[in-house]
């Protein structure tokens, strides 16, 4: 109540004091300050972007897999500053794009949702529940029977089997979940190798994909579940499915299967109809790793500059799919260094697409499959290292700014996330994964003398949890090129696949 007067009183005696400027236009200072003209100047640019629609021949879907808005805010700072910026007013290759949506990530039986059900609902237009791909939610997860005739098709497939090209790109194994709901159905995500009932492991229907003549590109990791355990694979079935993959091909196209990044950049493109590429038995590494111990794996922007120059040669177009599968994981180890570099790695990705493609007659999709519990805190003065400790201004901007001390007398940093394994200093090492053999260090710890910039620095957590966990708020879609404009207000995230379908024309129905 109280509060409510106060406001109403300040309105009050504000109106006096306006009208001393005339508020029919804009004073020169107001107009001429850099921030009015650059908005300005890129609303313009975008409107003269959008005004045309026109039909898309190919789609490329990028998805960041866990990028949340947080962490795209992050990341973004993180850019900038790294090439000395404040960072701030930085912008991600896709945050340039003309058309942005929200997207509700809900899975049908989950308020937060997991990749299964997320990327599910972004290749078939339906929303299904955790843990199943490409199964309606009807059916109970990790049951083979009751996932019968409720089978879900998805978009590579309808445009495979139209004679277009299609591609799949994963730093995760080409076997979870996300690259998974592009080309297969499992009532169970973890069937990756092996399945029960009658049930197909995924790895296998990736390579006996039967709509078209099968994925002509797929990079990625993974590679344990498509060997024997006889050649350090997880199958038990004695199958070989690289082998089999070749053979398949075999006296009709030219399939070429590599294991490293050297390899990837020796293939003859010009001669090569099929490529398979599986650079790491399990997951590849997250960048800063791959960079920091010179590993012989491809980059995601190499892995996508790769694909697209063998899609571009059908000339009926292509559906791409990139994803980048470790923003995930180092949010999932607490680890906000590595989240952030592998968003940056993904945004360079997008920007080889962009230099590649033409937007006349190709879409270029952004998003995320979910958030993460990373958060933003605290009032950093301008410029302060996103991954550092708080430091703030003097109000009236008289004073040095300092580090901030939060009731335990303790700093704190601006990024923290709300559960998880919480804090640890692995100081230089780049591979996240390392914090789970730690033992768990969750609540307020003195961080005075942690450098919290280093790679392996592990931000605290409120909530002790094994894993870091997803988050439910809304993620972001971003659009560029044919169609884009389809993309705009709040979206149900099963509204990707009919952007996608709408953008290329594709008839759904049966005839
Ligand atoms: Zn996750």
């Amino acid at each position: 109540m109280a509060q409510k007067f106060v406001r109403a009183l300040s309105a009050f005696c504000l109106i006096p004091l306006a009208s001393a400027v005339s508020a029919a236009t804009l004073p020169d200072y107001q107009t001429g300050s850099d921030w009015y003209t650059e908005s300005a100047d890129r609303l313009e640019e975008r409107a003269a972007l959008s005004r045309e629609a026109k039909t898309a021949k190919n789609v490329i879907l990028f998805v960041g897999d866990g990028m949340g808005i947080s962490t795209l805010t992050a990341a973004r700072i993180l850019e900038g500053q790294l090439v000395g910026e404040s960072g701030e007013e930085n912008a991600l290759s896709f945050e340039e794009f003309p058309h942005t949506a929200l997207i509700k990530t809900y899975n049908t039986n989950q308020q937060t949702p997991d990749s299964a059900g997320t990327m599910t609902a972004m290749m078939t237009g339906v929303k299904t529940r955790a843990g199943v791909i490409n199964i309606d939610g009807d059916a109970q997860r990790a049951d083979c029977a009751s996932s019968e005739g409720k089978e879900l098709n998805s978009f590579l497939e309808m445009v495979e089997s139209r004679g277009k090209a299609t591609g799949i790109i994963s730093t995760a194994r080409l076997t979870h979940a996300t690259p998974a709901a592009t080309y297969s159905r499992s009532p169970e995500r973890n069937w990756e190798y092996s399945a029960e009932g009658d049930c197909s492991d995924i790895a296998s229907q990736m390579v006996e994909l039967s709509a078209g003549d099968g994925i002509d590109v797929m990079l990625g990791g993974g590679r344990r579940n498509f060997v024997t355990t006889d050649a350090d694979g997880k199958r038990e079935d004695g199958r070989d499915l690289t082998n089999e993959w070749l053979e398949r091909y075999e006296g009709e196209q030219t399939a070429v299967y590599v294991e490293s990044g050297s390899d990837l950049a020796g293939v003859d493109l010009s001669n090569t109809d099929k490529l398979l590429g599986l650079f790491t038995s399990s997951h590849m590494s997250y960048d800063a790793d791959r960079i920091n111990k010179e590993s012989d794996e491809p980059s995601i922007a190499e892995m996508t500059d790769t694909a697209i120059e063998l899609l571009e040669k059908d000339s009926d177009g292509y559906f791409l799919m990139v994803e980048s599968g470790r923003i995930d994981h180092g949010h999932h180890a607490g680890n906000a260094y590595n989240a952030l570099h592998d968003t940056i790695a993904f945004a360079d990705a997008v920007q080889v697409a962009l230099d590649k493609v033409s937007l006349e007659d190709t879409l270029i999709l952004v998003t995320a499959d979910h958030s993460h519990v990373m958060t933003i805190a605290g009032y950093p003065t301008r410029g302060n290292p996103i991954l550092g400790k708080v430091v703030e201004n003097d109000s009236s901007g008289a004073a040095e700014a300092e580090v901030d001390t939060a009731s335990d007398g303790m700093p704190y940093t601006t990024l923290s996330y709300a559960n998880g394994l919480g804090f640890a200093d692995l100081g230089e090492n780049t591979d996240a994964d390392e914090r789970y053999d730690i033992a768990a260090d969750t609540g307020r710890k003195d961080l005075s003398d942690v450098d919290t910039e280093v790679p392996g620095f592990h931000q605290e957590a409120l909530v002790h949890l094994e894993s870091e966990s997803h988050a439910g708020e809304d993620i972001s879609l971003h659009a560029i090129g044919a169609g884009a404009e389809l993309v705009q207000g709040s979206l149900e995230q099963n509204a990707v696949f009919h952007v996608m379908t709408a953008a290329t024309d594709l008839s759904l129905t049966e005839d």
